[in-house]
């Protein structure tokens, strides 16, 4: 296998330092270090941070192979700086068995790229009825610690309690997708001003903060770990700021798109702006932005939702929903956290690196940039400007919000324990 000498890097934007990576872990790091026979990479201005951990990936494999498949949104995630994504569990097949996600988790120990951490449906087929095999999907060669009914709410009260009750046998978290299902139907953007004289339907900001708020208090109530997906409302960040307070085991992500765009943009009735949770308003983005600095929100997730061109270059109503993110996320989190002066990019490795692992379990992601830790690491160019080019991405869909937008930053490589994925910003 080959070792690498990383020259000049500055770990956590701190001061240059060079890092010998060999036998898939960080065997030194100081400064004035000569190569012994390694590969070096020259790392002047860059900064290097532990591999990113994705929390909320759609790999679309099994099923729909047509948006994505475990290799190439593996590759995708490479290309981005992760070096772990949790895969969302609303395949076709469900990942509702233990077959299921030993199938992807399998998928992604072949493609190299990336560690893929399979999630594991809430209820059986994604239906909110039935509680699927969660004890036989954490007993697999998986090891799924991850619940979720992404895509959909797990909105009865009773099945969602005895989810929570059923994971502390082992560790496990239920990660849920905020939406009240009867507020919601037919809704096609965030309600507020501009649905209203769009005429659409409205997605009101009730409808994530109601479920947020019975589930924290049914966590609390049975002692047990949630997490929640995809917060969008400046509402759900005061919730779980007061779950959190009184001390109960909340955390939650925020994905990169909530960060930056606002629901001014579906004037544009562009559908590649149609998600779920829906684009919300200005204020909003600020309080999202805000809970991320101070620890409210733990993770940034990257909601990753990839959609064959058939699916998305259509009229708005018809069009699915959700964006692509793993090749852009980091940009988005420099240009709305870090270039505004929020957090600094100590910060950036502990929310889109220590704590998405230590949430979703992972031994050997997540890990602090010292000697004899895992070689897994990502080096940014902060000082990179450039124009998002969809047609560069390694992802098989093309759905982006950010198609011809200027963002900051670029993964100059990438290495998951000790092989490097990604070298001067391509794929190895
Ligand atoms: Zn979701």
């Amino acid at each position: 296998m080959t070792s690498y000498l990383i020259k000049n890097a500055r770990v956590l934007g701190g001061e240059p330092q060079d890092l010998r990576l060999k036998d898939g872990l960080i065997a030194e790091i100081g400064t004035g270090l000569a190569a012994d026979g390694e590969t070096v990479v020259e790392a002047d201005g860059l900064v290097a941070l532990p591999g990113l951990v994705d929390l909320h990936t759609h790999l679309r494999e099994p099923g729909r192979e047509d948006a994505e498949t475990v290799l190439t949104g593996t590759r995708a995630a490479a290309k981005g700086g992760f070096t772990a994504v949790h895969a969302m569990a609303n395949t076709f097949p469900v990942a509702d068995t233990a077959g299921v996600v030993e199938q992807v988790w399998r998928l992604g120990r072949e493609s190299g790229y990336c560690d893929v951490q399979p999630v594991g449906a809430v209820t059986v087929g994604l239906e909110g009825k039935q509680l699927a095999e969660l004890g036989t999907m954490a007993d697999s060669a998986a090891g799924v610690r991850v619940f979720s009914d992404d895509g959909k709410c797990v909105d009865d009260a009773v099945i969602m309690r005895r989810a929570l009750e059923y994971v502390k046998a082992f560790g496990g978290v239920i990660a849920q997708h905020a939406q009240e299902p009867r507020l919601t139907e037919g809704a096609q953007m965030n309600e507020g001003a501009v649905s209203g004289e769009l005429g659409l339907r409205g997605w009101p900001a009730v409808a994530e903060e109601s479920i947020i708020a019975r589930d924290v208090l049914l966590a609390a109530h049975v002692g047990s770990r949630l997490h929640v997906c995809h917060v969008s409302t400046a509402g759900s960040v005061e919730i779980i700021r007061w779950a959190k307070s009184k001390g109960w085991d909340v955390t939650a992500e925020v994905t990169p798109h909530h960060l930056l765009l606002t629901d001014e943009l579906v004037r544009s009735y562009d559908p590649v702006y149609k998600v779920n949770p829906p684009l919300r308003t200005e204020t909003d983005v600020m309080a999202l932005r805000e809970a991320l600095a101070d620890g409210t929100i733990d993770a940034v997730a990257t909601d990753h939702a990839p959609h064959p061109s058939e699916d998305k270059d259509c009229e708005w109503a018809a069009a699915a929903m959700g964006m692509v993110g793993l090749e852009t996320a980091l940009s988005v989190v420099q240009q709305t956290m870090v270039d505004t002066g929020l957090i600094g990019w100590a910060e950036v490795a502990d929310r889109m690196s220590r704590r998405p692992a230590a949430i979703g379990g992972l031994a050997g992601q997540g890990r602090p940039v010292s000697v004899d830790e895992p070689a897994n690491l990502v080096l940014v160019d902060p000082a990179y400007r450039g124009t998002v080019n969809p047609d560069s991405f390694a992802t098989r869909s093309r759905n982006t919000p950010y198609r011809g937008r200027d963002l900051p930053g670029r993964v100059v490589a990438t290495f998951l324990r000790g092989r490097a994925t990604v070298l001067d910003g391509e794929l190895v």
